[in-house]
């Protein structure tokens, strides 16, 4: 949780300058939500899960949720956003190496047609993307904790 948030506010300093939507893979009881609209205060932030879950007062608007397989549910937000995003956060891995393999898999290639030129990911799962630059954990981040990635 610390290293997530630590990743998420040096990325929100990260993206000051480009302007674009946020997008949060995973939203889970909200609290990521909750930070991510408190440290990036007028984004527009589009959250994708199975299902709303999540305590009633990090619940985004009806307009900013994608609901579905992440597999279904990426390709939509291809067709409405574009390469728009300027920050996109995944909290989709587990601790199946396998399993996140197969994942990275699945959502590079879409995440590649939806992150803006200069944008950044953060992922708690490795990703490979061509054209994507990996990049240091801030500082008190342990290596392999969380992964950064900027968009070319
Ligand atoms: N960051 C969240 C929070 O603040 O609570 C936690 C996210 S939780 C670890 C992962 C979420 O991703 C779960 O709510 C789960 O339903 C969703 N999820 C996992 N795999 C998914 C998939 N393939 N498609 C859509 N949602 C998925």
């Amino acid at each position: 949780m610390q290293a997530q948030r630590a990743c998420l506010d040096w990325a929100a300093a990260a993206i000051a300058d480009l302007p674009g939507a946020v997008l949060e893979l995973g939203l889970g009881n909200g609290r990521t939500y909750d930070h991510l609209r408190e440290i990036l205060p007028g984004r527009d932030i589009y959250v994708f899960d199975r299902r709303v879950a999540a305590h009633p007062a990090c619940i985004p608007p009806q307009d900013r949720l994608f609901l579905g397989e992440i597999a279904e549910t990426l390709p939509a937000a291809v067709t409405r956003l574009g390469r728009t995003a300027a920050l996109v956060h995944t909290d989709l891995g587990t601790g199946d190496d396998a399993a996140n393999a197969r994942l990275a898999a699945q959502i590079g290639p879409l995440l590649a047609t939806l992150v803006a030129p200069g944008g950044i990911v953060v992922a708690n799962h490795e990703l490979s993307v061509a054209g994507w630059t990996s990049l240091p954990e801030p500082e008190g981040v342990k290596p392999g904790r969380y992964f950064l990635y900027r968009a070319d």
